[in-house]
């Protein structure tokens, strides 16, 4: 494998703007690297090679005559979601529905990108409409783990976070309704956002949730996700509820984190998350990172969110609630998959016909449990009872933050499970996001850092540091000081040193 697809983007686009590499080059060992793994991890399910080495090439042209690079990330390569919409490749979500389904405009995140002279390389792989937590639900076959090809890497966005972390590309778009960047983060050993509701703009990124969805960065460090966090951030009159302020300055706090101590920081342990149904493993490697944090000089308590406790229940009622409103769009009239148009049927036949052979089970499964607790006389028993669990889990997170500046858990109970392991039981699924879905509810700041790896079974761990809404930056400062203190104890990147990814490389190459 090329040296260059082991560099952190941060590294890549110091060497491009100074133009002792190309992005051309960088984004060839890219392409090599995933035309070597991609093969057995599964993680893209759209490339277009000519298309990236065409911007890449622009790219240097233009750092060539002088020009200064559109942004800090200009000529990096990155993998997006196949959620987010984009004029030149098509995007499925993941769905048979939207086979081959060509948008017609991109999305604003998919735009910044572009703007920023970042090199879009393909679209990643993921559990249809973002539903499930293994990226075993998409109608294009599942993404392996590239700590082990029999396992999971984590879901909805297990294309992106196994793309970054076997070295394909060095940074990836997700998105998060309920974990979907910090689950497959925690399981892959990679370091993924969910920025505050608003933050990162929703237009053009097929919805989900709509009250929930939040677009993200997945990378190998901290600091490329900041870098990545400030390229798609910031208010979009085209979203009604993007933020209309500033990118909370998370480059800024990434690289203060870096170089800093955590004297003075009030670190709250989430006590509902442990207990039955946590791998004693990743307790244990999470108290490692807990002993770090005070090593730091942070100031560690244990608090109590006893709402939490309800937040998985309500999710599946208000997820499913506002996906099965926003799936009705696909009907088979306006976009992709259109069966039984043959004239002898009526339009309602022709819809149930394509959305019965176009949806997978799981859609299916979400879609009549949301119209149901949307139905007339159950509304108030489930969306609204869930409504108010939400308003109490705000509430939880307000009393929390007056006693201190940042909540952390376990980002997954689990480490990576079996493939096949859990399609078939969707509680034990659901199970999964347990610890992320808070911060999806209340709209505030979390992230997933890697805390090394579980001794059971040698797989990833990960630290979820959440913060208060427009105080992301707070929770990369902690993930920046919490990386360099890790990794002086550790003797390297969690990455570098474990030989999953040497696995990847001899077993695939
Ligand atoms: N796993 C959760 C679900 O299936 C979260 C998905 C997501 O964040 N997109 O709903």
């Amino acid at each position: 494998m090329s040296e260059l697809t082991r560099l952190s983007a941060a590294d890549l686009a110091g060497r491009i703007h100074a133009r002792e590499v190309t992005s051309v080059q960088v984004t060839q060992a890219c392409l090599d690297r995933i035309a070597a793994v991609d093969p057995a991890v599964r993680a893209f399910v759209h490339l277009d090679a000519q298309a990236a080495l065409a911007v890449a090439a622009q790219v240097d042209d233009k750092l060539r005559r002088g020009d200064p690079p559109a942004s800090p990330l200009a000529g990096v390569p990155v993998a997006l979601k196949d959620v987010f919409t984009t004029l030149d490749m098509p995007t499925t979500c993941g769905s048979r529905t939207l086979r081959g389904w060509r948008p017609p405009y991109d999305a604003t995140v998919t735009r910044r990108l572009r703007d920023a002279g970042v090199v879009i390389v393909g679209k990643t792989n993921m559990d249809e409409f973002a539903m499930g937590s293994s990226t075993e639900n998409s109608a294009y076959g599942p993404t392996h783990n590239p700590w082990d090809l029999d396992r999971v890497p984590g879901g909805s966005g297990g294309g992106s976070a196994a793309a970054v972390a076997a070295f394909e590309v060095p940074l990836a778009v997700g998105t998060d309704t309920g974990g979907s960047i910090r689950q497959p983060s925690a399981m892959t050993g990679t370091v993924g956002v969910k920025p505050t509701y608003g933050g990162v703009s929703r237009y053009g990124l097929v919805a989900f949730s709509s009250s929930l969805d939040q677009g993200g960065p997945v990378a190998r460090t901290v600091l490329d996700a900041a870098l990545l966090h400030e390229v798609i951030g910031g208010y979009d009159a085209l979203d009604s509820t993007s933020i209309d302020a500033p990118v909370p300055p998370v480059v800024h706090a990434a690289r203060a984190g870096a170089t800093a101590d955590l004297a003075g920081l009030r670190v709250g342990v989430v006590r509902e998350f442990r207990g039955d149904g946590y791998q004693p493993g990743v307790l244990r490697a999470f108290d490692v990172a807990v002993s770090r944090l005070s090593e730091l000089g942070a100031q560690v308590v244990e608090v109590s969110c006893p709402s939490f406790d309800y937040a998985l229940p309500a999710y599946y009622l208000i997820a499913p609630s506002e996906c099965s409103s926003n799936l009705a769009r696909f009907d088979g009239m306006r976009y992709g998959l259109r069966l039984g148009d043959d004239g002898t049927r009526s339009a309602e036949e022709v819809m149930s016909l394509t959305r019965e052979a176009g949806f997978g089970p799981e859609v299916k499964r979400r879609i009549m449990l949301g119209t149901y607790a949307l139905s007339a006389g159950y509304y108030d028993a489930y969306y609204g009872q869930a409504q108010k669990v939400r308003t109490l889990i705000i509430r939880d997170f307000a009393a929390a933050f007056e006693r201190v500046d940042v909540l952390v858990s376990p980002t997954t109970p689990t480490t990576a499970f079996a493939l096949g392991e859990r399609v078939d039981d969707p509680l034990a699924m659901y199970l999964s996001d347990l610890c992320t879905i808070p911060a999806d509810l209340a709209g505030n700041a979390a992230l997933s850092v890697p805390a090394g790896l579980s001794d059971e079974d040698g797989l990833p761990v990960g630290l979820q540091v959440m913060a208060p809404a427009m105080a992301d930056d707070r929770a990369y400062r902690v993930a920046a000081a919490y990386e360099v203190a890790r990794d002086a104890a550790d003797g390297g990147p969690l990455t570098h040193r474990v030989p999953g990814i040497e696995v990847v490389g001899e077993a695939l190459c």
